[in-house]
């Protein structure tokens, strides 16, 4: 597997070419498949504190794996430079990721700069940050006071053993747990748990899980195993479809669909029919919603993804860091949208094992769930 594995520093995508008439943005940009520019995810980091098996396996995140340097890391001021030339073609929220974000020395810096921000309307950005929540208790009042607005939490599993097993770093459930309260006593909600099932690993925690947020402020969310990067070893039957998860807690704790909050959201949602709350479910294997996705994705070293199964990026850092304006990085931002028609999950059910694992894409923790 090792061959495999795509490292961080190595140069994928090159520097978008800058079409010869500079246009002003509108706010509205649509790609080839009349999908709108609306979030943003930015990685900060390439580095995490956990090495959950499917995301950042220690046999290939160990002592000898070459993070990126410092140097090659967008700062804060290229970052909200970018933000800010995003925003002005639609986007109106913005997800720090990793890696795990909280590890980005001075995250809070970068959240108040961007918490200024405001959309081509004039609101405030929806402005919110997944992380491990292994940091959260020590820092979930910095992060209001900067002006974050909410987080979501990845938990995999309740039972500490389970959970240390994916974490793979002895991390104990209990302080994940006090890091959520924490931010919800800081008001930085509503909290989503997002909760990665797979199948022989975790799967036995779904219902635990479920009767555990139920009647709590907390939103949990389950998401089926992806084929994301080339080092987690993918297989399709360790998938457990959302339909059966939906089943196992409806067995004990009855649960209804519920409509979509806003065309575009990932997960589907459900509520327990005694009205003690709701869960979600992101199908992205079973039941893809690349139709919807009006994701963009940056990456820590400032390269653009169009697709969370992208095979290369196109590099930002390198424009801004070759002194174009505005005008240029933008002009190009919406001729790479208006030629993207990424519809990887919808295709993958198509591909043969072989052409899935062959495929050079993007390791998460690069760009980001
Ligand atoms: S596969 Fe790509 S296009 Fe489809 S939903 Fe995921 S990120 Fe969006």
């Amino acid at each position: 597997m090792a061959e495999k594995i795509i490292m961080m520093t190595e140069q994928r995508g090159n520097a978008p070419a800058i079409p010869a008439t500079l246009e002003t943005p509108t706010g509205l940009l649509s790609d080839r498949l009349a999908r709108p520019l609306h979030d943003l995810r930015i990685s900060v980091t390439d580095r995490c504190n956990f090495r959950c098996v499917y995301c950042m396996p220690k046999a290939v995140f160990n002592n000898d794996y070459q993070y990126l340097p410092h140097t090659s890391l967008l700062s804060f001021e290229e970052i909200t430079r970018i933000a800010k030339l995003f925003i002005a073609h639609g986007v109106e929220k913005i997800r720090l990721t990793g890696g795990e974000p909280l590890l980005r020395k001075n995250i809070e810096k970068l959240i108040g700069m961007l918490a200024e921000l405001k959309t081509v309307s004039g609101k405030p950005l929806d402005l919110t940050l997944t992380t491990n929540a292994s940091l959260l208790a020590r820092k979930a009042q910095s992060l209001k006071d900067a002006g974050l607005q909410r987080v979501t939490v990845s938990l995999d599993a309740l039972d500490n053993t389970i959970f240390q097993r994916m974490n793979d770093v002895d991390f104990a459930v209990g302080d994940v747990l006090k890091g959520i309260d924490a931010a919800h006593q800081v008001g930085l909600g509503p909290i989503k748990i997002n909760m990665v099932v797979k199948g022989g690993m975790n799967d036995q925690e779904i219902v635990p899980m479920a009767r555990h947020f139920r009647g709590s402020p907390y939103i949990l969310r389950f998401i089926e195993y992806m084929d994301v990067g080339a080092s987690n070893g993918w297989k399709m039957d360790e998938v457990i479809p959302s339909a059966e998860v939906i089943r196992r807690i409806s067995a004990e704790m009855p649960l209804e669909p519920v409509a979509a909050n806003y065309t575009g959201e990932t997960a589907a949602r459900w509520r327990y029919t005694d009205g003690s709350g709701e869960v979600g479910v992101i199908s992205s294997v079973s039941q893809a919603f690349c139709s919807d996705c009006t994701r963009a994705r940056l990456s820590t070293e400032g390269k653009l993804y169009t697709c969370l199964f992208a095979t290369s990026g196109h590099d930002l850092r390198a424009l801004l860091r070759e002194g174009r304006s505005d005008a240029e990085i933008s002009t190009a931002l919406a001729h790479l949208w208006r030629a993207r028609e990424d519809r990887y999950s919808e295709l993958r059910t198509s591909q043969t094992e072989a052409l899935r694992r062959s495929a050079n894409k993007v390791e998460m923790s690069y760009i980001g769930g």
